[in-house]
């Protein structure tokens, strides 16, 4: 590509200059820089072609080049997709791996793994067939109407061009739906459910009082209702299949172990299977449990100073637990509390010099919107790589829709200490730095298409971290709940293994959940119910955090008296969200 670029510069510079000879340009070989130059452009290629053949994606990462279009998710595009992986498969194999810098190496596998992991959605997993929950417009418009990226004309347009396709999309879906299962077809009933409450009338009034035309308008409020309806159908439709799945049988939940192995080898990247990793989880787990028994040993006489301790050992550590869980904030003061706590978070992280927080990206904490509820209970929205300066949502669902009683475990399952643990986890030093730090990396593919064990890992690394460095004051009650919070991790693993590939029913769950990992039944209930809609996903921490704190331990070995955890973070961070083993081996290359 640099050879093109200067021979055309060569022809340019002789017609200008008539008198001077002409230059032979020798086309320097080609190195490991300009290797991984050329390289990099093929992958900047691939990701603008990415782009054009799914506008929402581009969305989702900060482009807004296409947010007009909605692709009508059809047999066409799915020969689209098979058409781009294969031509971009033919790219990067051009490159050999060995004149590429680690870097670029890094860059290419991830590629290579997102190529796979595309052609294995539709030619193998076919989520497409047998998951109504992908079929939900919602998100993107949500997205335009409250994402400043632009004038709001500007995103109205993009709106307005995005709905001329809402009913071709709810067409395509119901043509792709064969043989679902009952658990994805509810959970796409609740989730368009959600989604209508982005077509608002609120939405109608904005787009009538702004500077669209006049035909504009009037063609907005004809898709606007258009728009409503495709969805208010499509649920009709879902609960009809709903009813026809209840008295007939459906297809089942469970993926089974042979594309269990599969979604994980893709998703997590970590190099070992998932078998290896289960295993690895029994054997913690035994661990864990055994550090929650020592500590209520230490702990019984202070809370229970007359009651002797139970023989039983995992029912003095639960007896222990549910005294201390009582301890938790009012329901009404969910949101409020968790807001409260990121700027103590803040400062702890500053005084301890674990890692530069950059002052300029402030966390905003919020109430879940609507359409994004009926997941997990806190998340956080961080912006793509092309929106730097768009803020950070940390998503916290208030416990509005729950009874007493299911506030109540929900309350005590996030007590005084472990809702610590969570706002440790969730954003200060966890999601939410993770993602400015990945914001700010200077390989885009990494950026991107990040590596889910990796980002849950760190989540999960920093609250031991956290800990370690003297968070807490290094008392036994926040230790012995983290025990609890990183069981429930471990846990995870486990069942996520049992009831994809095991065949494990709900009951046998629900005993590991409630007596092996002393988890509130509320939360264990939507745990079984998580497990039953995702699959490998769950795994993602546990394995992302072995992964982690295992490298930390190795490379401070490496270092000896050099190692600064400070640096170890930061630089651990700089690469963006690659899979800890290539992050590992990139360290540990300019540590040598
Ligand atoms: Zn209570
Ligand atoms: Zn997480």
């Amino acid at each position: 590509m640099r050879t093109i670029l200067f021979a055309g510069l060569a022809v340019f510079g002789l017609s200008a200059c008539q008198t001077s000879e002409p230059v032979a340009v020798e086309p320097a070989p080609c190195l490991a820089q300009c290797q991984s130059e050329q390289f990099q452009q093929v992958s900047q290629q691939l990701i603008d072609d990415l782009w054009r053949l799914s506008p929402t994606w581009a969305l989702y990462s900060g482009v807004y080049d296409y947010a007009d279009q909605l692709v009508v998710p059809d047999a066409d595009a799915r020969a689209r997709s098979l058409a781009f992986v294969a031509k971009w498969r033919k790219a990067l194999d051009a490159f050999d791996n060995a004149p590429l810098t680690s870097n670029a190496r890094t860059d290419k596998a991830l590629l290579d793994n997102l190529l796979d992991s595309m052609e294995w959605e539709v030619t193998r997993f076919k989520a497409w067939q047998w998951n109504p929950a992908q079929y939900n417009v919602a998100g993107p418009f949500a997205r335009l109407m409250n994402e400043e990226y632009a004038d709001l004309d500007i995103r109205l347009k993009a709106v307005l061009g995005r709905m001329g396709n809402v009913s071709q999309f709810y067409a395509a879906a119901r043509g792709n739906i064969n043989n679902p299962t009952l658990e994805h077809t509810q959970l796409a009933i609740l989730q368009n459910k959600g989604g209508l409450a982005v077509f608002s009338e609120e939405m109608l009034a904005k787009a009538k009082a702004s500077g669209l035309s006049d035909a504009d308008k009037a063609l907005f409020e004809k898709r606007f209702l258009e728009t409503r309806q495709s969805i208010l159908s499509f649920i009709g439709y879902l609960e009809s299949l709903e009813a026809d799945l209840k008295a007939n049988g459906a297809r089942s939940f469970r993926i089974g172990e042979a594309l269990y192995e599969e979604k994980f080898a893709l998703d997590i990247q970590s190099g070992m299977t998932a078998r290896q990793l289960y295993e690895k989880a029994l054997a913690d787990r035994a661990q864990a449990q055994k550090q929650m028994l020592s500590i209520t040993e230490q702990l019984w006489p202070k809370y229970f100073p007359t009651k002797p301790i139970p023989r039983d050992g995992m029912k003095a550590v639960r007896t222990l637990i549910d005294h201390l869980s009582a301890r938790h904030v009012k329901r009404d003061n969910f949101v409020a509390e968790v807001k409260a706590q990121i700027p103590e978070l803040e400062a702890f992280v500053r005084q301890h010099d674990l890692i530069t927080l950059d002052p300029n990206k402030p966390l905003v904490v919020r109430e879940t919107p609507p359409y994004m509820r009926g997941f997990a209970g806190a998340s956080i929205s961080a912006p793509g790589p092309f929106d730097k300066d768009a803020n950070t949502y940390y998503n916290v669902t208030p416990l509005d829709g729950m009874t007493e009683e299911q506030a109540e475990s929900y309350l005590r399952e996030y007590n005084h200490w472990i809702l610590q643990i969570l706002n440790i986890h969730e954003a200060i030093p966890g999601h939410y730095t993770q993602l400015v730090y990945s914001n700010e990396s200077p390989s885009l593919v990494k950026s991107l298409f990040g590596n889910g064990a990796m980002v849950e890992g760190w989540a999960v690394y920093t609250e031991r971290m956290m800990l370690e460095e003297g968070y807490g004051d290094f008392e036994m009650e926040l230790w012995l709940m983290y025990w609890k919070w990183n069981l429930r991790v471990i846990t995870n693993t486990i069942i996520d293994y049992e009831i994809q590939v095991l065949g494990a029913d709900e009951a046998a769950i629900m005993d590991h959940l409630v007596n092996g990992a002393f988890q509130q039944h509320e939360e264990a209930a939507q745990k079984w119910r998580r497990a039953t809609l995702s699959q490998v996903q769950l795994t993602s921490y546990y394995a992302g955090f072995r992964e982690i704190y295992d490298f930390r331990e190795d490379y401070k070995r490496v270092k000896g008296d050099a190692f600064d955890l400070k640096a170890f973070h930061e630089q651990f961070l700089s690469y963006g969200s690659a899979p800890v083993k290539f992050i590992r081996a990139l360290m540990l290359e300019q540590a040598q």
